[in-house]
């Protein structure tokens, strides 16, 4: 898979060599292709439910490679250390919103979803559902695709925008947090990071919540695609015994059935979110609808994170999508030239991210398909020799 993302470009990748070719096919058909055993498809299956919230047979094969590419491949992505689930907030994420509100002092206003942006006047008059009104020059939608649904536009969107936003849904995915008196495992050596396939199993990822300080010792789980859709009929109590039971079984400890506390999201009930964590392409759409997704509308700017060009669907592709987006409009005011709009998100200074390293044996071991053209070659080449040798020694075959 990461051999098939170096040729994908993380801000174009319809311009891939084989993206007609990709895009036409799920990741359901990449993964019967890619893999020969039970075990590996399992995996697989597994990877795309945590990595995008859906099934293998819901996204384009074309849009999973390129999401894997542009969050530094197969390891970075996956991986706690050195990767994408090594960072978090202290004090929570949350904050990030909380903060930038209050530097702003007010401007930003909460329960009020827009329902109407008018660009036919002088002025962007923008109005919410509870009938405020309220005037720009530009503006900036950082809304999931398909939730300009449910706005109004006037004019009308293009073509093709109109269209993209009713073919990319969301993500399904319901976060579960068990909270213990101790961190139990951890007595085990355990890292409470799990990786679950049983298809009977509700949960298919975990992993340590504990504060830094070490309170609140917690286990945070996902429950992902099919069996979010599965659980979400069963009332809040059945599913907090069914991830307990399985934590009991998978850490083999009776403490996992006693939990001191429980809470759940589901995602998919967000009517201002419509899912999560982020959108997905199904197969056909990157190629057709996909250059219209940063594209200006008018007056009209786009930024979320299904805009970005790194970790889109995370909170690093959200902010790279925003200062992009911003700039664009400090371009249309002649404050910033056009070479400034893409500017690199800088790195941590705190914990660079260090390079994936790969040993000799992922390197150099080939695959089942690649060991048996080898197999099949050096099958050839000894045949070859055995016959040349049988007819040279019959006086068959002329030599100089
Ligand atoms: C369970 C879960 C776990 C995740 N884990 C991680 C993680 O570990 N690390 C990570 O980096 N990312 C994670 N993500 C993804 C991350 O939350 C998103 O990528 C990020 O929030 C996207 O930011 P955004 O600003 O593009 O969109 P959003 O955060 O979705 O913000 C869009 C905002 O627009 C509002 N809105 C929608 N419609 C309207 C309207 N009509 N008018 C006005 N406002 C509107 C919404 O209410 C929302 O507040 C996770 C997501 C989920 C759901």
């Amino acid at each position: 898979m990461d051999e098939m993302g170096k040729e994908i470009p993380n801000d174009a990748p319809w311009n891939a060599p084989h993206a007609e070719e990709w895009d036409k096919i799920t990741m359901k058909e990449l993964i019967d292709k890619l893999c020969w055993t039970t075990t590996a498809k399992n995996f697989a299956t597994l990877f795309v439910n945590v990595n995008v919230t859906s099934e293998p047979h819901e996204v384009s094969a074309l849009w999973f490679l390129w999401y894997v590419k542009q969050c530094g491949g197969t390891t970075r992505i996956f991986s706690t250390s050195n990767g994408g689930q090594e960072r978090k907030f202290v004090g929570g994420a949350g904050q990030i919103s909380e903060k930038i509100a209050e530097r702003l002092q007010g401007r930003v206003k909460l329960q009020r979803p827009v329902v109407r942006v008018d660009q036919s006047v002088e002025n962007i008059t923008v109005e919410t559902v509870n009938h405020e009104i309220y005037e720009a020059k530009y503006v900036i939608s950082a809304i999931p695709p398909t939730l300009c649904l449910k706005i109004n536009f006037n004019p009308g969107l293009p073509p093709l925008r109109n269209q993209l936003i009713s073919r990319v849904p969301m993500g399904s995915v319901i976060k579960c947090m068990v909270y213990y008196k101790e961190a139990f495992w951890r007595k085990k050596d355990y890292c409470g990071s799990m990786i679950i396939e049983d298809e009977e199993a509700p949960i298919g990822l975990t992993l340590d919540d504990t504060k830094p300080d070490g309170t609140v010792p917690a286990i945070m789980g996902f429950i992902l695609a099919r069996k979010s859709r599965r659980l979400a009929n069963l009332t809040k109590d059945e599913r907090k015994r069914k991830i307990c039971e399985l934590y009991a079984r998978v850490l083999d400890s009776e403490e996992a059935l006693h939990p001191v506390h429980y809470e759940e999201k589901n995602w998919c009930e967000e009517q201002y979110s419509g899912g999560c964590y982020t959108a997905y392409f199904p197969p056909g759409i990157l190629t057709q609808y996909g250059r219209v997704l940063r594209q200006p509308f008018g007056r009209i700017f786009f930024a979320g994170t299904e805009t970005a060009t790194e970790w889109s669907g995370y909170l690093e592709g959200a902010i790279q999508a925003g200062e992009r987006a911003a700039r664009e409009i400090l371009f249309e005011l002649g404050k910033i030239s056009e070479s400034d709009i893409w500017m690199p998100e800088p790195q941590s200074l705190d914990i660079p991210a260090t390079p994936i390293t790969t040993t000799f044996w992922e390197r150099n071991l080939p695959s089942v398909g690649g060991l048996l053209t080898l197999v099949g070659f050096s099958a050839f080449v000894t045949s070859t020799v055995v016959l040349g040798l049988t007819v040279c020694k019959k006086g068959l075959l002329i030599r100089n």
